[in-house]
C-alpha cells in the first residue's frame, strides 16, 4: 500500500470538501472530516497552528484550512482592486443594515 502524505490528504480533502469550510473569524475556520466538523486554528495571531481533531500531529483539516485560506485571500486581493464608488458604499451600508 502506498503511503499517501498528510499533505497530499489535505489537497485530495480540500477538492473534495472546499466548499463545506467556513470561516469563523480569527485565523479558525470550521472544516468538514470523516467522523464531524472540526475547528482548526491557523494561529493568525503567533503561537501554533492546531485542530481539535483526535490526531495529534498535524492532520489534513489542518492543510485543507491552510489552502482555504489561501485561496480566499487571493481573490479578496483580486476583488478589492476595483475603486469602489460612494453609491457601492451606500448600497453596502444599506444591505448591513446600518
Ligand atoms: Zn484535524
Amino acid at each position: 500500500m502506498s503511503k499517501v502524505s498528510v499533505t497530499d490528504k489535505g489537497r485530495m480533502h480540500y477538492s473534495l470538501r472546499g466548499g463545506e469550510i467556513e470561516p469563523l473569524g480569527r485565523g479558525l475556520y470550521s472544516v468538514p472530516g470523516s467522523e464531524g466538523t472540526y475547528t482548526v486554528d491557523l494561529a493568525v495571531f503567533g503561537g501554533q497552528e492546531s485542530c481539535n481533531c483526535p490526531a495529534r500531529t498535524s492532520c489534513y483539516h489542518l492543510i485543507a484550512a491552510t489552502m482555504y485560506r489561501a485561496k480566499t485571500t487571493a481573490a479578496r486581493r483580486r476583488s478589492s482592486r476595483p475603486k469602489v464608488s460612494p453609491e457601492d458604499v451606500e448600497a453596502k451600508l444599506a444591505r448591513m443594515g446600518a
